[in-house]
């Protein structure tokens, strides 16, 4: 993917309503991104498909909305407080401040920079000969620990007592909830427990569009099990292919430019018994897209119930004498990536017969923000009313978003459509009105193809039955 395809793609989302520059009228606010009314649209329909496929579709999984501020005691059992920091190296010359491991990718490799200790950043980047993205100077100093947290005060008073923090992952609330919903949902092991919501890390280096923000939103999976019943080795294989399958089958992203990556031993927490990871090829490289599965052990219910002092145990409903602590498969997946990858990889220019070229955004259509649209021919006053009554008739009869668009030529209006990735137009025209029959019969409607162009005559009739309409 040529690296112009970010730079068309963000002013694309501008141009179309999907994600615009945040606080824009007060002159920005660095990295922030505000979803406009498309935007705002497709990333509701990629929370909805997962909600979809992984809680309402499953007996197995129950959903949960937890608060974004915790009692700070959850990060020192999360660890999140002692170790949840990128090394942060500065610029002796400009005094601008980098992820060290992030500027050194590119020359070693993700997995070898992932595993670098603090103190040898510097010597790498000295070793490297890398030049400060600012101002090109190569002079570096020694790596610090950054955590990531973004603190508040709660309350009143801003002293110590009443710090919190913005959670940087969803995952905790899982945990924390545990015992709640074992108690009230009557759930055997295994079964899993998913949420979807903000997350907020200070990342030292946010960018790429969307790629890295300071917020976020994770739509993330904890998968409780007992691992004398359950083989963590095979629960691992079938999140992987639930995890790929949910982002190509569900969300459409094309397998060639996807891969999975296991992550290195020593890349791995100390809890972790294994991490994949689906990358997509981003137009500055291949990136993490989510993480397809994390096996975690007993590891956060461990340290929750040594930290709160609360009996986090799992009474075996077969045997009651048996008490244990699950372990856990986690499949994290970051929303906004998810959305940036699928408008990457929808992002097509095409050259038309007649030498034009047209962008179409060949969008899923169970993604794709508006379903269908509707085009009066012109803005004669009888067509509008009878394209109006269609649009009702939809509207009413079905789920599906409808536009109704007026505005200017009919083919302004299909690149429009094509541009915002709309799968399907209909054009009400004056054969529909019985007036020309050249164009068509009375009652018949055109239905024209996003992506082959193909434009097909059909009564409403037939309309309606392909588009389930009710009533
Ligand atoms: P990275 O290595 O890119 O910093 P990570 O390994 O820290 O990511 P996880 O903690 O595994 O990320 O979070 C799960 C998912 O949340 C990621 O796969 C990604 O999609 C999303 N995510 C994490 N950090 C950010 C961020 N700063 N901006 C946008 N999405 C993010």
């Amino acid at each position: 993917m040529p690296a112009s395809t970010l730079d068309s793609l963000v002013s694309l989302c501008k141009r179309r309503g999907f994600i615009f520059p945040g606080s824009e009228i007060y002159g920005g606010l660095a990295n922030t991104w505000d979803y406009g009314p498309l935007g705002a649209e497709l990333k509701n329909r990629v929370k909805r498909e997962w909600w979809k496929t992984f809680i309402h579709k499953r007996p197995d999984m129950v959903g949960l909305d937890a608060s974004i501020l915790m009692n700070k005691k959850v990060w020192e059992a999360s660890g999140h407080i002692s170790a949840f920091s990128d090394p942060l190296v500065e610029c002796k010359k400009c005094k601008q401040r980098f992820r060290g491991d992030k500027l050194l990718e590119p020359k070693i490799g993700v997995e070898a920079a992932a595993i670098l200790k603090l103190e040898q950043v510097q010597k790498m980047l000295q070793a490297e000969k890398i030049s400060c993205p600012s101002c090109g100077s190569k002079d570096w100093t020694e790596a610090k620990k950054f955590n990531l947290m973004f603190k508040t005060h709660q309350g009143v008073i801003e002293d110590a007592a009443a710090l919190v923090y913005l959670r940087p992952e969803t995952a905790q609330g899982i945990f924390v909830n545990f015992k709640g919903i074992v108690d009230t949902m009557r759930k055997r092991l295994p079964f899993g427990v998913g949420q979807i919501g903000k997350a907020f890390r200070n990342e030292i280096t946010p960018g790429n569009f969307t790629f890295r923000t300071r917020e976020f939103e994770q739509m993330e999976i904890e998968y409780f099990f007992d691992p004398e019943r359950t083989e963590w080795k095979k629960l691992f294989e079938e999140w992987k292919k639930q995890s790929w399958s949910f982002i190509t089958d569900v969300i459409g992203i094309d397998a060639k430019h996807l891969r999975l990556r296991d992550h290195e031993k020593d890349e791995l927490s100390h809890y972790s018994k294994g991490t994949t990871d689906i990358e997509f090829q981003f137009p500055f490289g291949w990136g993490e897209l989510c993480a397809a599965v994390a096996y975690r052990t007993d590891f956060d219910l461990t340290k929750h119930e040594e930290v709160s002092g609360q009996d986090l145990h799992y009474t075996d409903p077969d045997d009651p004498t048996r008490k244990i602590i699950p372990h856990v498969m986690e499949p994290s997946f970051g929303t906004d990536r998810i959305v940036l990858a699928a408008l990457l990889d929808a992002y097509t220019e095409e050259k038309l017969p007649n030498d034009e070229t047209r962008v179409v955004m060949k969008l899923h259509p169970n993604i794709a923000p508006i379903d269908i649209a509707i085009l009066p021919l012109s803005k004669k006053e009888h067509l509008i009313n009878k394209a109006q009554e269609l649009y009702k008739k939809i509207v009413q009869g079905t789920d599906l978003v409808v536009d109704f668009d007026i505005t200017g030529s009919i083919g302004k209006r299909y690149r429009r459509q094509d541009e915002i990735g709309t799968p399907k137009c209909i054009t009400v025209d004056f054969g529909t009105l019985g007036e020309d029959d050249k164009q068509g019969a009375k009652d018949t409607v055109t239905i024209r193809d996003r992506d082959t162009l193909i434009q097909e005559r059909l009564t409403i009739a037939e309309l309606a039955s392909k588009l389930k309409v009710a009533g």
